[in-house]
């Protein structure tokens, strides 16, 4: 069955929803005059009026998670602290600090934090951009923006192409994990590129960037059509965990439907980042701007025409 097509309408109503949910972070590490590394427990004390938190070692049982306490009318923020058993004390993982920084979104966020007083259920959640829903996507963009917040980020990862180098290098400065820096990256980033996640042997999500879109290069495909893609992805199951680059297909990896044709021979760069811990091999896709660029010269060139005729004839 083929899956309905989403357009780029449909990608921009759910990318304003978490682009939106990433500026409330923006601005909450302004207005508190925040530098890097953000510590999102610092954050959580601001509020200590009506938001405490507690850590402990939980396990398998989940990541995070808020409830709203209604006899006290204070909210409650739990965090595994299950990633930090190697680290000296008083020290978080970088996936803890997602996950704080995640239950801080819903905690920030009106409509979720509303929801919650409401008397909606709590929930657990667990890792990074695993979640389908839009709320805990939205969740997951204020988390990533409040661990690494654009004013501070920009420049550092969004100057020309994107490199596991630099995408290395700003995760060590914000303390953020590699695959959160990575999807900021191309969140940030003028140009095409996109960045897979591979898991149980099936491209499990892709975050494409705008400009990739613009060029109407969509996400979607769920088989890993790329050779070395699949090659790679054995190779990771064996337990390799090195990171290196390959040449590869667009169109192994992204559905352009009207500009099949065109974009068949397209090459792109694949940059493989393991993420063990996630059983997630992370794949950060690049190509060349010229090479994807829509010919937008025809379409001018017949609006031309069509105001000439417009403007003789009265159209
Ligand atoms: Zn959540």
């Amino acid at each position: 069955m083929r899956t309905p097509r989403k357009t780029k309408l449909d990608w921009r109503a759910d990318e304003e929803c978490q682009d939106r949910a990433g500026q409330e972070a923006d601005a909450l590490v302004k207005r508190l005059g925040l530098t890097a590394p953000i510590d999102p427990l610092a954050v959580a004390t601001t509020e200590h009026a009506f938001l405490r938190t507690g850590g402990d070692d939980l396990g398998d049982r989940y990541d995070g998670m808020l409830e709203y306490a209604p006899q006290k009318k204070r909210f409650l923020l739990y965090y595994n602290t299950k990633y930090d058993r190697f680290l000296p004390e008083g020290q978080h993982h970088s996936r803890t600090r997602f996950s704080i920084s995640h239950e801080l979104g819903h905690y920030f966020i009106e409509r979720h934090h509303c929801d919650l007083v409401n008397g909606e259920q709590p929930h657990g959640s667990s890792g990074e951009f695993k979640n389908a829903s839009l709320k805990e996507r939205e969740a997951d963009a204020f988390a990533a923006n409040l661990l690494l917040p654009t004013h501070l980020v920009n420049g550092k990862l969004s100057n020309g192409e994107l490199t596991l180098e630099s995408i290395e290098r700003v995760a060590t400065d914000f303390q953020a994990s590699l695959l959160c820096t990575a999807r900021g990256g191309v969140r940030l980033s003028d140009l095409p590129c996109a960045l897979a996640g591979l898991r149980e042997g099936r491209i499990a999500w892709l975050f494409p960037s705008k400009a990739l879109i613009e060029a109407k290069i969509y996400p979607g495909k769920k088989t890993i059509e790329s050779p070395v893609a699949l090659a790679c992805w054995t190779a990771f199951q064996g337990g390799e965990n090195d990171r290196h680059q390959e040449d590869g297909l667009l169109r192994h990896w992204f559905q352009t439907f009207d500009r099949d044709e065109e974009l068949y021979d397209v090459e792109i760069t694949q940059s493989f980042l393991p993420v063990p811990v996630m059983g997630t091999l992370a794949v950060l896709l690049t190509m060349n701007e010229e090479d994807v660029l829509p010919q937008e010269e025809e379409d001018e060139e017949e609006d031309e025409i069509d105001r000439n005729y417009r403007d003789r004839f009265g159209w």
